[in-house]
């Protein structure tokens, strides 16, 4: 093989693991994103069933008061009951009088029903509230370690693109454009092996001529179809360079 296709080879290896380490990086920020909204979503509901509780308590409170009406109208109904000297009156009022306990009484129904409410919305609240202290813990620790994994993957990349630079150095000038070019163009792998008279890249059936000039190893051949860099070698190695692929 070709010591410059054996570099380009090399460096096709590291631009995979700095793609690998990029791709890993690129998914900090949507989990990071994601661990917030748990956060939030837990906070909502918490906050939901402390409004729903408070809105219970005015509602109760505004019955009670209702019913203390009732219950001194009641009471005036009374006295003038007390006062008056007309049977036909004394009766009016005596309805009167019941209209307003039958009134307290449905009002009083409906507090202890907002009792009952309030009762299944505390501990609703209790246990909201409980969940929320341990999503707090887990995001904290969640968002510790994204920062720390972030942190690693950002020196891991500085690292493999510092090991790039020195690579690059020892890649003939025009060699490393046309390989910087078709990665540009094309993506993943352009350094690809000849397998049983095919590119490994486009797939294609290649010229007779193509092959052997690969074979022989004398100068730099792409592929005619694609124009990738081909490089020649026995199955085994083509194998195990698609498994890596496969692998990473
Ligand atoms: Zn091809």
């Amino acid at each position: 093989m070709l010591p410059e296709i054996e570099k380009l080879l090399q460096l096709q290896d590291q631009d995979r693991r700095i793609e690998q380490v990029e791709s890993e990086l690129a998914q900090v920020g949507p989990q990071r994103q994601a661990a917030r909204r748990r956060l939030e979503a837990a906070q909502e509901r918490a906050e939901a069933l402390r409004k729903r509780l408070q809105e219970a308590a005015t509602r109760r409170k505004g019955l009670e008061l209702e019913a203390d009406r009732h219950r001194e109208q009641a009471d005036r109904y009374a006295q003038q009951q007390l006062e008056t000297r007309d049977n036909k009156a004394y009766q009016a009022l005596g309805r009167e009088i019941e209209t307003c306990k039958a009134k307290i009484s449905e009002l009083e129904d409906r507090q202890l029903e907002l009792i009952e409410e309030e009762e299944n919305l505390e501990k609703a609240l209790r246990e909201a509230k409980a969940e929320l202290g341990k999503v707090e813990a887990e995001t904290a620790q969640a968002l510790a370690a994204l920062d720390k994994r972030e942190k690693a993957l950002e020196a891991q990349r500085t690292q493999l693109q510092a090991e790039r630079g020195a690579l690059t150095q020892s890649v003939p000038g025009p060699l490393l454009s046309r390989y910087e070019r078709l990665r540009a163009g094309r993506g993943g792998r352009v350094v690809v092996g000849v397998d049983r008279r095919v590119c490994g890249g486009c797939h294609m059936k290649l010229p007779a001529q193509v092959v052997l000039s690969t074979r022989a190893g004398r100068e730099v051949i792409s592929c005619p179809n694609c124009g990738r860099i081909l490089f020649y070698a026995s199955h085994m190695q083509i194998d195990a360079a698609s498994a890596g692929e496969a692998a990473s």
